[in-house]
């Protein structure tokens, strides 16, 4: 149910190309309707080309801010005025903020991220992180943890394309943080496989697990996980990956999908707009009938 629009209604937008599929738009106008919120959040078809016109139009409409999805993320940041310190070292936005005009950009993927984890009661603070994947999930979710205080992160990609952000991602990390990390070849399974054992944490960020890749993990031994491990898909659809059903296998306690992270990177946005709380838990249970474990 949508509040009413008015005279008054505030703007925010989503720009990225493709977006008709994109859940945003539901999850935050329901958000906004809950808490008797006067805003409306509406996606626009915009690529590369129209992205600096359309950066403009927040300023001009006076727009509160928008998210910002593929091919934009890095395109934008010469069209904004300052970015947060994770934007900054990311090297993407998500999500922009206008006060008065001026126009911050701020990436809340690895927020999310570590507030999912929160969300369990769960802190890796001060913990070891092996993690595959340096690509929009991945750069977050190792950046936001740096910064957040995770003591060591073993950072694993495949020898693609991927792999120059990846060496980006841990000389930032060693440089502008307490963090140390270390990268390594994902095609070397035994480090992998000692680097998972010596770990709090495992997260997968390369969408094996998701179409067209469900019947793929990146760990097919359950034995490589311990029980009081954390293991995390940052899939989400669906909602129980192959890679999940090996932790189990494996008695590990803690086995989380992306849900929670997409949720609560939406819910810091919010905050960031609105100055409220999303109702995270009412979002979850309308959209996606789940309700958190
Ligand atoms: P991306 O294309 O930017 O990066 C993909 C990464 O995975 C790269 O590091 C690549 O080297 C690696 N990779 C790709 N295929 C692989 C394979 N077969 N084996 C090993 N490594 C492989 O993609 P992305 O935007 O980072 O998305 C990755 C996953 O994260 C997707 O499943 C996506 O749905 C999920 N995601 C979840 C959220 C969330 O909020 N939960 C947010 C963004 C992305």
């Amino acid at each position: 149910m949508m509040a009413q629009i008015d005279g008054h209604t505030i703007l925010i937008g989503l720009m990225a190309t493709p977006i008709r599929h994109s859940m945003s738009p539901t999850m935050h106008n329901n958000a906004f309707a809950k808490l008797g919120l006067n805003y409306a959040y509406l996606a626009f078809e915009v690529g590369n080309d129209r992205l600096e016109k359309a950066i403009e139009a927040i300023r001009i409409l006076d727009m509160r801010g928008s998210n910002i999805s593929m091919p934009n993320k890095q395109k934008v940041i010469p069209y904004l005025d300052q970015l947060d310190k994770s934007a900054q070292l990311c090297d993407a936005v998500n999500t922009i903020v206008n006060d008065d005009g001026k126009l911050t950009g701020y990436t809340t993927d690895g927020i999310g991220f570590m507030k999912s984890l929160t969300d369990e009661g769960l802190d890796i603070r001060g913990k070891k992180m092996t993690l595959v994947g340096a690509g929009g999930a991945g750069t977050p979710i190792a950046i936001q943890a740096a910064l957040d205080g995770v003591k060591e992160i073993a950072l694993f990609n495949r020898d693609d394309s991927q792999w120059a952000q990846a060496e980006k991602n841990v000389k930032t990390i060693n440089q502008e943080t307490d963090c140390h990390a270390t990268l390594h070849h994902l095609e070397n399974q035994t480090e992998l496989k000692e680097a998972i054992a010596a770990s709090d944490i495992y997260v997968d960020a390369t969408g094996c697990g998701m179409k067209p890749l469900e019947d793929v993990a990146v760990v097919n031994d359950p034995s490589w996980f311990h029980q009081d491990m954390i293991v995390f898909d940052t899939v989400y659809a669906p909602r129980e990956t192959k890679l999940m059903r090996i932790a189990k296998q494996g008695v590990v306690k803690h086995v989380f999908n992306g849900l929670g992270m997409m949720l609560e990177q939406g819910a810091a946005a919010f905050k960031l707009w609105t100055g409220k709380d999303m109702p995270v838990a009412y979002i979850r249970q309308l959209l996606f009938n789940d309700a958190q474990a």
